[in-house]
């Protein structure tokens, strides 16, 4: 071949390793001529300690890294902006992907606990109504790598709790977020215990009874938003294709499955969903469940209609419901709830 040639031709694109687990890791390192143990060790650097050079594993011996670093790369996500919400502290991070497209990434300070709230997709398919992510609407799924890398971009705030509740809808990225689960539960890689992790959904019942049968004992979370099929056709239109009989059920089979209580997330939007008898109506339907219920009063999305509910109607609303339910959660007085912050996540691109 001629030497302008060769200049002129791209050099073959790398592997990136961020993203791949153990199994990926050995068929690698097998196809290299390599031990198989250095699968395990490659993940350790990778996620437990966040390596992002070939030439900090120092345990591998230097030709073993060369080789690494002609065939492969540990891509990271980049930081473009953060900002810091003068209400409540919570720090919101815009991240670039390779190809240009942008999610943002929540982090929450409430004492020791530390809250990451993640992305699972850029943009939504769902298009709730009320949603500032559902307007955008969807444009594609995050790989595993950048589910996981949201977390080690952060990795120097000591976060203890996560929670999959910002952009898009984890359990229709099924296979890519499980993947980033088993790995963010996994001592080789980020170590969060299950019960730390909270998986929140707008509602898929056939997905929702597949999670049940992982073996991750993660938190679930719906997000419930109003109590009769009606006004959840009107505000989720997810819920047309799975009403809330069918949601409730797949609901009933998680908590016996992995015995955890789930949690039912319901936004008080201003004269939709906020009436007394939308508290009885919700009061009835979860009758029977044990679970938690968390109101979070709305925040309005620019050009969206909603409005927030009085500070009275959400009172009456939470007054209602508990102790019908035992447990109900909401928070006024610092301003945004995590899930608050994290339902108005909205990139313009
Ligand atoms: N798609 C998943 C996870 C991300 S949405 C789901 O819907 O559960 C995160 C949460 O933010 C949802 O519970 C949603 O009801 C809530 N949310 C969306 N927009 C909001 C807003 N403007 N104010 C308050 N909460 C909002
Ligand atoms: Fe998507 Fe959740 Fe927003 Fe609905 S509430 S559009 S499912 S991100």
């Amino acid at each position: 071949m001629e030497t302008a040639q060769l200049l002129t031709q791209k050099p073959p694109k790398k592997i990136n390793l961020k993203g791949l687990w153990i199994e990926d890791l050995e068929r690698l390192l097998r196809e290299l001529g390599e031990k198989r143990y250095r699968a395990r060790q490659l993940a350790s650097w990778i996620y437990a300690k966040g390596a992002t050079e070939f030439d900090q594993m120092t345990d591998f011996p230097k030709k073993l890294r060369k080789k690494l670093s002609q065939i492969a790369s540990i891509d990271s996500i980049k930081l473009v902006k953060k900002q810091v919400s003068p209400k409540d502290f919570s720090e919101k991070y815009l991240f670039e992907l390779s190809d240009g497209e942008k999610i943002e990434t929540v982090l929450m300070r409430e004492g020791k606990r530390v809250t990451v709230c993640l992305s699972t997709q850029v943009g939504c398919p769902l298009g709730c109504t009320f949603c500032a992510t559902g307007k955008m609407g969807f444009k594609r799924n995050l790989t595993t790598g950048e589910i996981v890398d949201q977390i080690l971009a952060l990795r120097r705030e000591r976060i203890t709790h996560l929670v999959l509740m910002g952009m898009g809808e984890p359990l229709l990225n099924y296979d890519n977020v499980l993947k980033a689960l088993r790995i963010i539960n996994h001592e080789l890689g980020l170590s969060f215990a299950g019960k730390a992790i909270t998986l929140s959904t707008a509602g898929i019942p056939p997905m929702i009874r597949k999670l049940a049968e992982e073996n991750l004992r993660i938190g679930l979370a719906i997000s419930l938003n109003a109590p009769t099929d009606e006004k959840r056709d009107q505000l989720m239109p997810i819920n047309r294709k799975y009403p809330l009989k069918e949601l409730i059920a797949s609901v009933r089979y998680f908590k016996q499955r992995v015995k955890r209580r789930v949690t039912f997330e319901y936004v008080l939007i201003k004269e939709i969903n906020d009436f007394k008898k939308d508290a009885q109506t919700l009061s009835q339907l979860l009758q029977g469940l044990p679970c938690k219920i968390n109101l979070i009063p709305y925040n309005r999305v620019p050009d969206l209609p909603y409005q927030r509910s009085s500070e009275e109607k959400i009172l009456a609303f939470r007054d209602y419901l508990y102790p019908r339910c035992p447990v109900v959660t909401l928070r006024l007085s610092k301003g945004e709830d995590i899930l608050a912050a994290c339902g108005q996540l909205r990139t313009q691109s």
